[in-house]
């Protein structure tokens, strides 16, 4: 069906929010995936070899991703995240980031990257006002980072975090923690905040690794901070910004802060204000939970805004109270691969 080309939906009446769950939790964070694939091979996101990719037409084109990006914020999203995959990875992302910062009701488009986007798209996501960036780094070591992500790519990920600070970049680093991988790299974390104006945050393993398999993390909230509390007495808590999924600190003195993510332990869904959209058009309202529709062929089959935003609708009126309930809605132990649920 052919998509309006306007994104420019400033019409108040429509801007108010809608979105609001059965638990009384106003929605209005959507993270969306633009590509399940991605130029690193993470243990704990996808297997090394083997991984089937969807078809390219099976991906939601720019134009629908605008499309149902400017009909979310009709209803009240006021941020969006790029995730993937990796989203620099895809053609044309950057031209596609320039759409959705004309829709004029976002009030913040952030993106999460594994730090492979190199200067040039850098300049480019400041001239679109894009700031605020995640990177994941699991390591600050060459060989243990080799090994987790199995590429070798240390020093380009670590210049990339280096260039975004000196450009003036928020910087926040993503950090899976796991037993017999990267215990030994929290406290050079830490240390690195001595230096940096950077957040770098502790999240606990989650059952996405495409696998199947998966045990509860040894590595929870309670452990990683009672572990960096053993080796610091000068913590110090700080406020948290509403709907934060972490808790976050930092060493007095220090320039930047850390944060613990209990993604697994999930302690943080009573604030919760996702939602997710894969880059297949499967809409989600819990990353542990089964998608509840998908846009794309809602779209693709000819429905309007009007029908779209029923849809959008009644899938937030399932919204789970919080991820263990919606972990309890798959039929097996969720199997998905990060890559294709976007992260
Ligand atoms: N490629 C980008 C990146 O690596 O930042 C964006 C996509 S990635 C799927 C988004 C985030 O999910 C990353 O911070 C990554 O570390 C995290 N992630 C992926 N699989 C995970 C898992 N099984 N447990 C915890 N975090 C995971
Ligand atoms: Fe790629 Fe990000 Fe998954 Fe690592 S975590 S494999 S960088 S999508």
């Amino acid at each position: 069906m052919p998509i309006p080309k306007t994104t420019n939906m400033n019409n108040q009446a429509s801007s108010l929010p809608t979105l609001i769950d059965p638990y009384g939790r106003t929605l209005d964070y959507l993270r969306l995936s633009v590509t399940d694939r991605c130029n690193f091979r993470c243990y704990y996101c996808m297997p090394e070899e083997g991984v089937e990719f969807v078809p390219r037409k099976e991906l939601l084109t720019y134009e629908e991703l605008t499309y149902l990006t400017g009909i979310f914020c009709e209803m009240g999203v006021r941020k969006v995240r790029i995730t993937g995959g990796e989203p620099f990875v895809r053609k044309g992302i950057m031209e596609f980031l320039g759409q959705l910062s004309a829709i004029s009701q976002l009030r913040k488009i952030t993106v999460t990257s594994n730090g492979t986007l190199g200067e040039e798209k850098m300049d480019e996501l400041l001239r679109l006002g894009i700031t605020n960036i995640n990177i994941s780094l699991d390591s600050l070591d060459k060989d243990r980072f080799f090994e987790m992500t199995r590429r070798d790519k240390f020093e380009e990920v670590f210049d990339c975090i280096m260039a975004l600070l000196q450009k003036g970049f928020e910087v926040k680093l993503n950090c899976v923690l796991a037993e017999e991988k990267n215990i030994q790299d929290i406290l050079p974390f830490v240390e690195l905040t001595k230096s940096y104006p950077l957040s770098v945050r502790f999240l606990e393993e989650m059952p996405f690794n495409g696998k199947g398999t998966f045990e509860p993390p040894k590595w929870n909230h309670n452990a990683i901070y009672a572990y960096i509390a053993e080796h610091y007495d000068r913590i110090e808590k700080l406020l948290d910004e509403k709907n934060s999924t972490s808790t976050n600190y930092m060493i007095k003195g220090y320039k930047g802060s850390f944060g613990i993510i209990p993604s697994y332990s999930r302690t943080f869904c009573g604030t919760c204000n996702r939602i997710r959209l894969s880059a297949t058009g499967e809409m989600r309202t819990c990353l542990y939970g089964p998608p509840r529709a998908n846009l794309r062929d809602i779209l693709r089959a000819g429905a309007d805004k009007q029908e779209l935003k029923e849809t959008i609708h009644n899938v937030v009126s399932q919204k789970e109270k919080d991820g263990f309930q919606a972990e309890k809605l798959q039929a097996s132990k969720p199997k998905s691969s990060m890559t294709f649920l976007g992260g």
